[in-house]
């Protein structure tokens, strides 16, 4: 059996108290000879800045580099308000995605069934919701040149930024899309806004000609950006995998994340390139949610999001969707018992804390 190398990097805030369910319940897969795991440890965020003085370390950096999957906790709190800027928490994130060269964001939206009366929208249209937003992370508006702030001759200001793709980046995402969708309902939706942005007419140009060149086999449809978010709220069940570019998909994901209820529901995985030589990719897993200050050190975290992403791990780093399917089938079992966090648990209900949400998981294992 294969070893997968794993790094956690638990971070701030809650961050740490999600890992250690984690670490747990990758422990019972490696004792029931689900999995073989090398388990490293490292610190990122504020937790990394109070003893290296850096958002990461190089040696951590160098760590996830040789790792087969980074698990992310969350980084940030109050406490380091006042870093300097290009040591801020967030920056071990962001150094990490591009280091590792993550362009390919993956935001599932499931949506529980013993939670469905949770959602803000019909119990019929989220109930059984499985869809996946593929985001691109590294390139668009979030990143082209020039940026920037100009004070023009009368005074007033100008704001730029830049909106830029060019086709093998693209090209690279759509692949992530349509191979993804091969293993789920055969079926993408691309989200641009071709009527009126250069960057959508390339968008669909380039999809449609990846689509027929390759993947034939797969459904492949067109929607405008902005009535995806209105299909998304409307119907949402009419879609499997939705790709798009960073910034609709910022927002897309977001949309789609609140069908399903709590943040600290939602798992996400941001993958790498393939390298040729070993058909391996870079990959980090980590909850939606932050580090929520709020609750930090109190046990109420809901650790399902951090869970959840060790089982996109599974999934797509170690080839284990059989493994993959069982930890969220466990989680779908410990909801149905009506087990709740106070996060997902009604106004006034029964709330069990962190460590017996991630206790329960195992039980239902
Ligand atoms: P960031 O900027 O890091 O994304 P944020 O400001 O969006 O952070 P979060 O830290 O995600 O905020 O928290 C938003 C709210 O959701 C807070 O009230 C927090 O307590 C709650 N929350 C977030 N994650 C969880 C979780 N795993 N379990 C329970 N509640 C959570
Ligand atoms: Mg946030």
């Amino acid at each position: 059996m294969a070893t997968h190398k794993l790094l956690l990097l638990p971070g701030d805030g809650i961050g740490p108290e999600v890992m250690g369910q984690v670490e747990q319940i990758v422990s019972w897969f490696g004792k029931h000879g689900l999995g073989s795991f090398e388990i490293e440890k490292g610190l990122v965020g504020g937790a990394a800045y109070d003893v290296h003085k850096a958002a990461i370390s190089e040696g951590d950096m160098k760590l996830a580099q040789e790792a087969d999957a980074v698990l992310f906790g969350a980084v940030g709190g109050p406490k380091w308000a006042d870093v300097p800027y290009q040591h801020r928490p967030e920056a071990g994130l962001l150094r990490l995605r591009k280091d590792l060269g993550l362009f390919a964001n993956l935001r599932p939206a499931i949506c529980y069934p013993a939670l469905a009366s949770a959602s803000s929208l019909k119990p019929e249209v989220v109930e059984g919701l499985d869809i996946l937003i593929v985001r691109e992370l590294t390139g668009g508006v979030y990143f082209g040149e020039p940026k920037e702030i100009v004070t023009l001759e009368d005074g007033s200001k100008r704001g730029v930024d830049t909106q830029l793709y060019t086709t093998p980046e693209i090209e690279r995402i759509c692949r992530v899309a349509f191979e993804l969708a091969r293993t789920r309902r055969n079926k993408v939706s691309s989200a641009e806004k071709h009527n009126v942005m250069k960057t959508g007419v390339l968008w669909k140009q380039t999809v449609t000609a990846l689509h027929a060149a390759e993947y034939k086999d797969v459904e492949l449809e067109h929607v405008l950006a902005d009535n995806c978010a209105m299909q998304l709220v409307r119907w949402p069940k009419q879609y499997d995998v939705i790709v798009c570019d960073n910034l609709f998909g910022d927002i897309l994901s977001d949309v789609a994340a609140m069908l399903t209820g709590s943040l600290g529901m939602l798992p996400s995985a941001s993958l790498g390139a393939e390298d040729p030589a070993t058909g391996k990719r870079k990959a980090l897993y980590e909850p939606v949610h932050g580090s929520a200050p709020d609750i930090a050190g109190k046990g109420l975290a809901n650790p399902i999001a951090m869970i959840g992403s060790f089982a996109m791990a599974l999934r797509y780093s170690f080839g284990a969707g059989d493994a993959a399917d069982k930890l969220e089938g466990a989680i779908a079992d410990v909801l149905g018992s009506g087990t709740r966090t106070k996060d997902i648990a009604g106004p006034g209900a029964n709330a069990v804390s962190t460590s017996e949400m991630g206790a329960a998981i195992i039980k239902a294992l």
